[in-house]
């Protein structure tokens, strides 16, 4: 093991690895409070990628419900039973959860917990990350419990939770293109790699033995065997897209298939690097809206969620770590700066290196929860990767009065 930084944790950590980060990583921003579980997603992404004879647990994205749901199912409650002191476990200088704020160096304090790998390599396991291989039957569908609120309303083979007053919500599932792949970690053959330009995680077919360790050890369960090939298979993050090889795009670095396909435009997708005025690297590490799911597993996932403003606060701190109340704040009464960041989101598939704002009138004033808020008419401007303008659209949804006579007018 080296000693490696992560940022999400506020400090360094034990991985098999050196430090190697690309300039541009693949990242992504899924507001789940917008989300309405349409799957629409899922099915862009399996109608894209998995087209072969057994296909059946290949749901490389998923939408699913929770608290109870999970793909596999209860994936997440398994592994943060792996780690010990899997939540609580984050603040080093007394300061509250609620108030703490911590700039950008170490933004969600320092967690002092164990990650899969340090838990792995201080109880001396044969792994390099703690993890399991779920079993067949907990793969059987991409929304276990949909829509379930209540614990008593399930059968016997949910996750055990306590009993709860009655709140859902859905969370979008990706492979994150974590910083530090369990995955890539724990394969002995050396068959996945992290691509240096973008970050996106691969497994070589080619190389591959379907030992499925990186099932066993991704915390998200996202490399998925096939048994009909005997070789394992994860989201690819779409690269050709990525690449700008899709015939639409012209040549330009298109967003994933998943995320062009979002109905609810809860989605945007793009790379995080130092540039304050890229749109994910602001919402992420300038604005600090948009977390990491179950940061403490260690693994830097670079897939981040706008919490849901409605679920128990302790629930999100685990699963977003320390930062969900700030989020949840700055979310619920925005800045001026943020709405109009936000209105980006599913405005074009081309993907936004750089945004501008161009201010615009003051629209209405009012006050949520004991705070004055202001809304202006913004105009924001997004650029592609060679600096020319690709969207451009207003904080206010324009209205369109259609004529008295029109194309299916009686
Ligand atoms: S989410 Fe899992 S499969 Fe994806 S890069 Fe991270 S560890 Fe690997
Ligand atoms: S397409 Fe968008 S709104 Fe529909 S389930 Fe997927 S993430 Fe949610």
């Amino acid at each position: 093991m080296t000693l490696v930084h992560n940022w999400q944790l506020g400090r360094r950590m034990e991985y098999p690895y050196f430090e190697s980060r690309p300039k541009h990583q693949f990242a992504a921003i899924f507001n789940t409070n917008r989300c309405i579980a349409c799957q629409t997603c899922t099915m862009a992404c399996k109608s894209t990628w998995t087209f072969n004879k057994g296909q059946e647990y290949m749901w490389w994205n998923n939408v699913e419900t929770k608290p109870y749901g999970g793909y596999p199912q209860s994936w997440d409650v398994k592994t943060l039973k792996l780690i010990d002191s899997p939540d609580n476990t984050w603040y080093t200088d007394g300061k509250d959860a609620k108030t703490a704020s911590y700039g950008t160096g170490a933004p969600y304090g320092t967690y002092e917990g164990d990650t899969i790998f340090e838990t792995a390599k201080r109880k001396n396991l044969n792994q390099w990350a703690v993890g399991y291989i779920p079993e067949d039957k907990e793969w059987r569908a991409p929304n276990f419990g949909e829509d379930t609120a209540r614990s008593s309303n399930q059968p016997g083979e949910y996750s055990s939770l306590p009993e709860h007053s009655r709140w859902f919500f859905y969370i979008q599932r990706i492979c994150n293109h974590c910083t530090y792949p369990g995955c890539l970690a724990a394969c002995p053959r050396k068959a996945i790699y992290k691509r240096k330009e973008d970050g996106i995680v691969l497994i070589d077919q080619k190389r591959c033995r379907g030992y499925r360790k990186c099932v066993e050890q991704c915390p998200y369960k996202k490399p998925m065997y096939r048994g009909l090939t005997r070789v394992t298979e994860k989201c690819i993050a779409c690269y050709p897209r990525i690449e700008g090889r899709d015939p639409l795009t012209e040549g330009r670095p298109m967003e994933t298939r998943c995320m062009s396909a979002c109905v609810g435009q809860i989605r945007l997708q793009g790379f995080l690097d130092d540039n304050p005025k890229n749109p994910v690297t602001w919402l992420i590490r300038e604005h600090k809206v948009a977390l990491p799911l179950y940061p403490q597993f260690g693994t830097e996932p670079n897939v981040y969620y706008i919490p849901p403003r409605w679920a128990p606060r302790a629930y999100l701190r685990q699963m977003f770590g320390p930062g969900a109340d700030e989020a949840i704040e700055k979310f619920m009464v925005p800045s001026r700066e943020l709405l109009a960041v936000m209105s980006l989101f599913r405005m074009t598939q081309t993907i936004v290196y750089e945004f501008k704002i161009e201010q615009g009138p003051k629209v209405f004033e009012t006050e949520i929860h004991g705070k004055k808020f202001t809304m202006y008419n913004d105009t924001v401007i997004g650029y592609g990767d060679d600096g020319k303008e690709v969207v451009r659209t207003t904080v206010e949804e324009p209205v369109h009065i259609r004529p008295d006579k029109h194309y299916n007018s009686i």
